[in-house]
């Protein structure tokens, strides 16, 4: 399998086909600034990164992973992807990623937060809630971000809320930011199934990852009135064509580990829940789900990708073939970087909003979003042999947004 960094490169290099992208533009764009470095902690040396991808729109955002198959080239891809997605939803922040190689489950409280701590150490002079602005990731949390911030203050000397997002409320974090990525989604979802001329009751999804993204998804849809007819967690996948009560499946997970075993619902693999007859699909696990050897078995009219990068290019060419829409990763998770977006506005201003601010905000900016995408979609021409769907639109749209700032602030 490709990895995720030469993903990003083959995505950038089809939008030449419809973007004349200058070479010296094209070049920074492939070369992101990575810092890398061993963190010493309890006696072990973990490998950490950051990169910066570019910041021509506003400061450098994107989240730390801490997870053991992190690598440059992933955390290069992920940077990247930031850069286009802030661009996408408007919203005046570059693109940037951090990770550490380490499987956290295993630390103690306290172990955990000294890595934290030594991780803002390493990248204290690259950050600021002006320079680059770090949130959580897969397996990291508002603590993790409390302790970072605490470091972060104490070794500049002054208070700085707005240098990380993704926090507790107690230390500046934005209510609603824990929903908003799978809120955003779901906001898309209304707005996929109106153009395509379905209604909420009649229309079927099928929910891969039920964490706090795929969880939210499928509350809010079920909420109102979607027929969810499979869910799937790391353990397995279940399917029943009545429809499933997603909360009741959330108290079966809690209460056994997994969805496994709820009701009368049918017991598949967990990829089996990508293949099941449903109008929408949504990967909301993780990368790479929907590839070359399984991208065909898809049956659905539209995939939403709430996960970051699950649709591999190669697959990408064959849903669209199929006569699939995609709508595109950097589009439909963009509720999160939106509201940590918020989060930022609100600790600069040192006034705080109400939830349902935040979330008709966040609406407003998803709308406007997908219908950029969707005009841009319909409207462009396809050049012979080249793929045109979602992805390709949005990153036009995107990457003419990056390159015209870039021009701006010329070449000196
Ligand atoms: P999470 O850790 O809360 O949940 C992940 C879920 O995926 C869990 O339910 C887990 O059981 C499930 N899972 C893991 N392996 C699986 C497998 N093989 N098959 C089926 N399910 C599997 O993570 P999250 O925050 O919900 O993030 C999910 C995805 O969304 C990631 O790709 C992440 O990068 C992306 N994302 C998250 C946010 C956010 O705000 N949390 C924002 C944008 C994108």
């Amino acid at each position: 399998m490709s990895d995720p960094w030469s993903d990003a490169l083959v995505q950038l290099e089809a939008v030449r086909a419809y973007l004349q992208i200058d070479e010296d533009i094209f070049k920074q764009l492939t070369h992101p600034t990575v810092y890398a470095t061993e963190l010493a902690v309890a006696g072990t040396r973990y490998q950490a990164y950051r990169s910066q991808h570019n910041n021509a729109r506003g400061p450098y955002k994107g989240g730390i992973r801490f997870h053991p198959g992190v690598t440059e080239a992933e955390v290069k891809a992920l940077s990247m992807w930031m850069t286009w997605k802030c661009a996408v939803v408007g919203i005046p922040f570059g693109g940037a990623k951090g990770g550490v190689v380490v499987d956290p489950h295993t630390f103690s409280g306290e172990t955990l937060q000294q890595l934290s701590r030594a991780y803002v150490s390493f990248i204290v002079d690259q950050i600021g809630e002006q320079r680059d602005i770090p949130a959580p990731d897969v397996n990291t949390n508002g603590q993790i971000m409390a302790w970072m911030l605490d470091q972060y203050e104490k070794e500049v000397g002054y208070q700085s809320p707005g240098t990380f997002t993704g926090k507790p409320i107690a230390l500046g974090g934005s209510l609603g930011r824990e929903e908003a990525t799978g809120m955003g989604g779901f906001y898309v979802l209304e707005r996929l199934v109106e153009v395509l001329g379905l209604t909420r009751n009649q229309t079927t999804i099928a929910v891969q990852g039920l964490g706090n993204v795929g969880y939210w998804f499928a509350k809010l849809a079920n909420e109102a009135g979607y027929k969810i007819v499979a869910l799937a967690d790391s353990a397995g996948g279940i399917v029943d064509t009545k429809g499933l009560s997603v909360e009741g499946v959330m108290e079966h997970k809690r209460k056994t580990g997994s969805v496994k075993g709820y009701g009368s619902a049918k017991a598949v693999e967990s990829q089996a829940v990508l293949a099941v007859e449903a109008d929408i699909v949504v990967p909301a696990a993780l990368e790479q789900v929907i590839r070359e050897d399984n991208a065909d078995s898809i049956r659905a009219q539209a995939v939403i990708e709430m996960a970051n990068g699950p649709v591999t290019p190669a697959a990408d060419a064959i849903l669209n073939q199929k006569e699939i829409l995609s709508v595109p990763d950097i589009l439909a998770n963009a509720g999160g970087v939106t509201v940590s977006y918020f989060e930022w506005v609100q600790n600069r201003y040192g006034y705080y909003w109400q939830r349902e601010e935040v979330f008709e905000k966040l609406q407003a900016r998803m709308d406007e979003a997908f219908e950029a995408v969707w005009q841009t979609y319909k409207e462009k021409k396809q050049p012979k042999g080249e793929v045109w769907n979602m992805r390709t639109a949005a990153y036009v749209l995107a990457v003419e947004r990056v390159i015209q700032a870039m021009q701006l602030r010329g070449s000196a």
